[in-house]
């Protein structure tokens, strides 16, 4: 009986011992989430083999994870479902956008991060109302409701956009954001000298051009909402897209897909050095899906060569089901685990970042 007392007696003080320890996990106020539509670790591996094996943004990584990507109704998710996931932590049916197999419409990161009062962004090479930009906004049961997904956007009151999108968020509704308070600017070097937000930036009718003709724009424009969120002392969520990997690996076109990945990975260094000069600051770089199948075997069979050669073959122009590579830089980078799916990687961010519904 005495020892039963004893017990009951302790069982506060481990219980009190734990939530002090959770409690030391310091929140995170500072997130910068990195998608690349597409990429899978043959992408990746593509870009550091056309690179000469240099070190690239990747190798900083301080965590490297796995996730697997399969949505509600499919092993094979398309970029609507997996956006969701990566958004809100919950699996959809594939097409849909913020709204599970049961019709409850869902709350993403980036919407709890504004109501807390953090600053929020998106940044994309595709239209904003596309599949993984929206899924941080919209909640429609099908991706190609780009009327209704607009009129979502426009409600979404985050505090940087900037992409494509101009064939439904025409001169009409940029009237009626400038009504909102938005500053609207219809290319990069208008924007620059914008100093406060929120802002609006509108490049493109629909998708961005490719790289490399479009420039230095998804580094440039990273930059400019790194500077304009890292102003608000709450601290802020920005969703930088590279949205075109995917595109790439549809049209089965190797160079088209090293430069997307050149590009991003440009990014995500810029990413890396606000992090390395902000402490505090959290880098998560992940893909929705895998697109392509993209193989890399050798060019011919005769090991006894110095140098077999590489093909990269597409296995298919749409997605496949492989897990996908997650890497973690900064702030809390330890607090993910290496097997994953991907609403486990999301609910662990909204954990990180104290978000919990
Ligand atoms: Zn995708």
């Amino acid at each position: 009986m005495k020892q039963i007392y004893l017990l009951l007696a302790l069982l506060p003080m481990v219980m009190g011992g734990c939530t002090t320890q959770e409690a030391a996990q310091e929140e995170v106020q500072r997130v910068i989430y990195l998608i690349g539509d597409g990429m899978g670790l043959a992408q990746v591996s593509m870009l550091e083999i056309e690179g000469g094996y240099a070190p690239t943004a990747f190798d900083r990584a301080e965590r490297v994870a796995l996730v697997t990507t399969r949505s509600a109704n499919n092993r094979v998710t398309d970029s609507a479902a997996a956006g969701t996931a990566l958004a809100t932590g919950t699996k959809v049916n594939n097409s849909v956008l913020g709204v599970t197999p049961d019709s409850v419409e869902l709350t993403s990161m980036m919407e709890l991060a504004r109501d807390r009062g953090r600053a929020t962004g998106l940044v994309v090479t595709c239209y904003l109302q596309h599949a993984t930009p929206a899924a941080f906004y919209a909640n429609v049961p099908n991706r190609g409701m780009n009327e209704q997904i607009t009129e979502q956007l426009m409600a979404c009151n985050f505090d940087v956009l900037i992409g494509g999108g101009m064939r439904w968020l025409d001169s009409l509704h940029c009237c009626q954001m400038v009504e909102r308070g938005y500053q609207v600017a219809y290319n990069l070097e208008e924007a620059m000298p914008i100093n406060s937000t929120p802002l609006l930036v509108l490049l493109a009718d629909k998708h961005l051009p490719h790289a490399p003709e479009r420039g230095d724009y998804l580094p440039q424009a990273t930059q400019k909402a790194l500077d304009l969120l890292a102003a608000n002392p709450e601290g802020f969520l920005l969703m930088v897209e590279g949205s075109q990997i995917d595109s790439a690996g549809h049209a089965k076109d190797a160079a088209y897909l090293l430069a997307e990945m050149r590009d991003f990975e440009r990014t995500v260094a810029i990413a890396m050095d606000f992090a390395d000069t902000h402490p505090g600051t959290l880098v998560v770089v992940t893909a929705d899906h895998e697109t392509g199948g993209l193989s890399m075997p050798s060019g011919k069979s005769d090991f006894t060569l110095s140098e077999s050669g590489i093909d990269y073959r597409f296995g298919t122009g749409s997605h496949s089901a492989i897990r996908v590579p997650a890497y973690f830089y900064g702030a809390g980078a330890d607090r993910f685990p290496a097997m994953m799916d991907n609403t486990e990687l999301a609910k662990r961010l909204m954990e990180v970042m104290g978000l919990q519904q």
